[in-house]
């Protein structure tokens, strides 16, 4: 009996992105879940509101291609079958969010470590994710740098 049936694996396409990947391919396996990746990229224009006198449509739109690239890089690498690849614009977490309920995803995976001050397990993200999902969230800890 699986337990899960559909997995989104947010990722931040981070070089910690690759410590989540051996971990949600055995976790889909096991389950013989569909398994979707995310990626949300927050526009700029929320980072620099309105005030920049400058269009910053042809920048977002290489973030956007850059990270659609990434994320079919890393689809290939996980060999395991995906089933969406989802690049979109957006708040991190409002967006995770939004797809899984829209999607019945049953887990959400993300990765998690210990560098923002409040909270010693979970970092910004991971915990932002879990409170208000309303499915499963798996905190994968990662590490900053790679275990030898
Ligand atoms: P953070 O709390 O920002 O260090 O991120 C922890 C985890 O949240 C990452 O390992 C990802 O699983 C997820 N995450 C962070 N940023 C994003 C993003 N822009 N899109 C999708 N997932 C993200």
């Amino acid at each position: 009996m699986s337990t899960y049936k559909k997995i989104l694996l947010a990722l931040d396409l981070s070089e910690e992105s690759e410590q989540l990947k051996e971990k949600a391919k055995s976790i889909a396996e096991a389950n013989q879940a569909e398994l979707s990746l995310i990626h949300v990229i927050e526009p700029l224009s929320f980072a620099y509101g309105g005030d920049v006198p400058v269009d910053l449509s042809t920048i977002q739109d290489q973030l956007d291609a850059h990270a659609g690239q990434k994320l079919e890089n890393y689809a290939k690498e996980i060999n395991y079958p995906v089933a969406q690849q989802l690049v979109i614009t957006g708040h991190t977490e409002t967006e995770i969010h939004r797809v899984a309920d829209e999607n019945d995803v049953d887990l959400i995976i993300v990765g998690s470590h210990g560098r923002h001050g409040l909270s010693l397990l979970l970092g910004s993200t991971a915990n932002g994710v879990l409170h208000g999902a309303h499915c499963d969230v798996l905190a994968v800890r990662v590490h900053e740098e790679q275990e030898a």
